[in-house]
This record gives structure tokens, sequence and C-alpha cells, in this order.
């Protein structure tokens, strides 16, 4: 959860359709980037309504880094691409997504973002252009757009009309199949094509796009290290050596003997700072208490159950998936009366709801509620929680099917009362990790330098793949190495020690085609 509770009502099985009016003519119209004659059945102005409210879902439902250097810094560099790319007149928009998990993506009508985790591994403007370009290419080439029209005119309900983003997902991972929809898996084809739109893209703005090639190197290795997936759009691509090789053939085609620039070490100053994987800040999970060091609480989920966190709400389900529970919080005036909250919080929600009782809950005056809700799962009924801590309202839901509630009834009262203000020193003083630069101080092995520099022996390879570097390579005196900053590596029973922050789930990534939580690591346990 966000420290700013974003603005939002929490609408409990509440759709929101992008209801956009398709042409039902054919058009064919041909390609402004790659010259071929597509299938068009959306026109630019809806393209870029379905991009602007696309826009609004995923940057409130995963949040933008806030860092407003390295926001213009990102936005700057993009839009001087986008805008010689062959859709000038779209609104682009460059953004910076805060999650630690490694991913690029853009959405239809001009929408391009970068993961704070993707911009970690990155070691030169070159080769953040050269991914800028390849998403920008996703969009000039109209991939996305061409697969809304291929489906629609298949009829299966994939059209811009079902976009549907729903803002709880009780079972199973609805907001999958919602934002899951701007996020349409490109085909290997798309994927060529839209790097060597980057390759373009790169050489035209007088960039080395064999900075990118080697990025395409970092993410393989990446993905064999962590056994994870690697980021869904590099995983339509068989075999990223090919990638790369492909990008090779066309830099020697195009570049001629141009110089091309670089900006290694520029680039690196400008992450320097930028929070590394996981922000213990906005809540982390120690065993199977949720802890809340900027908003100060904690609240236990049942043992075994899968906690997910993200700016909006925590989510939190059982392995078996029948039943889920739901955490939020509202900003509400101080002394509002619990009772008088959650009744409003019903009827805003258009919810059913039983006789409840005021109670207290870790100090704090609460109320607790049955209710019950339609849904395309059927009859869901469960238990409410409002528990009023000063200016924000937190709203604890638990629900299951209908026949499934005697069984978890009380289960779901233990987890509202077990909401209380958060007073572990340790919690609360948490910092997340930051990327830190450490200038090589004479020639040496990237093993010794990452050593010397303070961090931990099990961290070296880590640190390694951060620089694109293999452990025995050799550096110079003065190289600019990223380093984390606290170290990575933790003294076996240090104190600050949360365990399980990164486990808990890929934060906010759930609904995008990356299931990757890599890195995999950002908080040891002891
Ligand atoms: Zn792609």
């Amino acid at each position: 959860m966000a420290k700013t509770v974003p603005p939002f009502h929490p609408s409990l099985l509440k759709l929101y359709s992008l209801s956009i009016i398709l042409i039902s003519a054919l058009a064919c119209a041909t390609n402004p980037a790659t010259g071929k004659k597509d299938l068009v059945l959306v026109s630019e102005a809806q393209e870029v309504e379905m991009g602007a409210s696309a826009d609004r879902q995923v940057t409130q439902s995963m949040g933008l880094y806030d860092d407003e250097d390295l926001a213009s810094y990102v936005s700057d560099t993009g839009l001087r691409l986008a805008r010689k790319a062959e859709r000038p007149n779209l609104p682009w928009k460059v953004q910076v997504i805060d999650s630690p998990v490694v991913n690029a993506f853009a959405i239809p009508g001009g929408y391009v973002y970068l993961t704070r985790g993707i911009l970690a591994y990155m070691n030169s403007e070159a080769a953040m252009v050269g991914i800028l370009g390849h998403e920008i290419g996703h969009i000039t080439a109209r991939h996305s757009v061409q697969q809304i029209s291929r489906a629609q005119l298949a009829g299966i309900g994939l059209g811009v009309g079902s976009i549907v983003v729903p803002d709880v997902r009780p079972f199973g991972d609805l907001l999958q199949t919602g934002v899951g929809l701007l996020f349409l898996k490109f085909s290997r084809d798309d994927e060529r094509e839209s790097d060597t739109l980057g390759v373009r893209y790169s050489l035209a703005a007088g960039y080395d796009p064999t900075e990118m090639a080697a990025f395409f190197g970092v993410l393989d290795r990446m993905g064999e290290r962590s056994g994870n997936d690697v980021p869904g759009w590099l995983s339509t691509h068989p075999d990223p050596e090919d990638r790369e090789e492909h990008i090779l053939q066309l830099v020697s085609a195009q570049a001629g003997n141009r110089s091309l620039v670089v900006k290694e070490e520029e680039f690196k100053r400008r992450l320097e700072g930028v929070i590394f994987g996981e922000n213990p800040r906005e809540g982390f999970m120690d065993g199977n208490r949720f802890k809340h060091p900027d908003l100060r609480f904690q609240l236990d989920f049942p043992t075994g159950w899968n906690v997910q966190n993200t700016p909006r709400a925590v989510y939190s389900a059982p392995p078996e998936g029948d039943a889920a529970l739901q955490l939020t919080g509202t900003p509400v005036e101080e002394g509002t009366r619990p009772e008088k909250y959650a009744t409003r919080f019903f009827q805003q929600n258009k919810i059913e709801f039983g006789t409840g009782e005021r109670i207290r809950v870790g100090g704090f005056p609460a109320y607790r509620a049955p209710f019950r809700v339609r849904s395309p799962q059927g009859v869901l009924i469960g238990e409410a929680g409002f528990v009023i801590d000063g200016e924000t309202a937190y709203e604890i839901l638990g629900y299951t099917y209908e026949q499934r509630y005697r069984s978890y009834r009380n289960t779901f009262h233990t987890v509202i009362e077990s909401f209380a203000r958060l007073t572990d020193r340790r919690a609360l003083d948490i910092q997340p990790h930051r990327i830190a630069l450490y200038p090589v101080p004479g020639n040496t092995t990237a093993r010794k330098a990452f050593l010397d520099s303070g961090a931990g022996d099990e961290s070296i390879d880590e640190l390694a793949l951060l620089n694109n570097l293999r452990p025995e390579d050799p550096v110079e005196t003065g190289t600019l190495l990223k380093v984390v900053d606290p170290p990575l590596s933790r003294q076996p029973g240090r104190s600050n020690c949360p365990c399980s922050a990164a486990r808990s789930g890929s934060r906010p990534f759930s609904g995008s085609p990356s299931r990757s939580t890599f890195p995999g690591w950002s908080w040891s346990c002891c």
C-alpha cells in the first residue's frame, strides 16, 4: 500500500468498462512504420481514447516512481525518439513505474512505461534508448491495434469495448484478464519488427544500438539465473541470442562508420539513489504479519495464505483460492464514526449488508458487519471490518462463496481483530536498498571491486549482473560500478531483517504479462 492512499473509492466487484464504440466496417490501412497493409478496425481517435483510459488504470494500480529528475530524464529521452518516429502526433507519454520487477511495456495510443526495476539493470543511455525505441515500435507499428482488430474479426470477445478492469480480484486473477487485455502478447514477428524499429530509432537519434543488444544479454542471464520466466515481453522470443544477433546485423548494415553515442557514466549517475528491490516502507510481510512502516500499522493474515501488496490494496488468498481478503485505506475526517463510515461504504458500493457491531480493534474504534454481493462467480458472502485510525479508515474485507462462509467466518474475524499500531522499532526504521556508485580505485577484477565496495560474497553474482559483467572480468581504475546501499548481503542475526518482502508476491505487476518476481531477493531472511 502506498503511503498517500490514492483518491479512489474501492468499489467491490464494480467493473469499469471502457465502452468504446467500434467502427464495424473493415479497414485496410498502410502501416506508417512498416509500410505493410494492416487490418485496422480501430480508428486513431479510438486508439488514443483507449490508451488514455488504460494509462489511468496502469498508473493508479501500479503507481509511478516518485523521482522528478528521473521521470523527466526518461520522459524527455523517450519523447525525443517518439517525436521523430512515424506517428509524431500521438499524445506520447513515457513514464517510470514504481516496481522492482524488470519490465518495459507499451499500450496503444502512445503510452510507454519502464519500471525502476528495468532501469536498474541498464548500463547506458543507449541501452535505455534501444528499449524505449522497441516499445515505441510496438505503438508505431500498431501491433496491439492489429491484434484487437483480428480478434474482433474472429468474433473473440477481445474487443476494445470489452476491456474491463475490476477493482478487486476475488478468485483467480481477474485483474489479469482485465488489464491483461492491454498487454496482449506480441508475436515473434511483432517482437522482431519492434527490434528493427528500435534499432532504426536509436540510429536516427545517434545512439549505439549494440547497447540494446547487450541489454538483451543481461535479460537472458537474468532468466537463467532466477529460474523464473524472463519478462513477458522477452519470452515470446524463443532465443534471445538470435535477437542479439539480429540487432547486431542491422547495426552493421545501417550504422556505417558514424560515431554513435553510448553515455554510460552519465546514465549511471542518473540512477544514483534509485530504490532497488521491494520498498519495505510501503509494507512488507514478516512471517504472516503485514507491517506498514509509513502508515504505522500491522495486520496478521492467516498462516499459509498468499499475500500480495499493491499500491492500492493488499490482497490475500488461501492456496485453494476459495476465499479472499483485501485491505484498503481511505482518507477520512478525523473523528469519523466507524459505523457511519461502514454504512456509507456499503451504500456507495451497492453492497448488501447485515446488522453489525461496534468493536474496538487494537485500541481503535471499529465496526464489523457481514455483507453479501453478487459477482460473476456467484454469490459471495463475507465479513467487513472498518477501523478508524486518525485521518485514515481501513477497510478489511474477507469473502468467500456462500457455501464456504461458515468455515471462513472465524478466520475473517481473527484477521480483522489483529489490526494494531505498529510499534516494532526495527520495522518502523526500515529503509529500502538504493543504487549507489563505486568508482574502482585501481585495476582489478569485478569480484574484487565489489568486495572492496563492502558487498558480501553472496551478492557478487547479482552485482555483476547489475553491471553486465562476469565476476572475473577485469575492471579499470575509475570505472563507475553500480552497487547497492545498504549492501545486499546481511550479516546473520542482523537487526533489521524483514522476511519474505520479496516473496510476498511481485508487486505490483500482477496484471502484466511478466510474472517474474526478479530480482528474486531483496531481503534475505534471518
Ligand atoms: Zn516487445
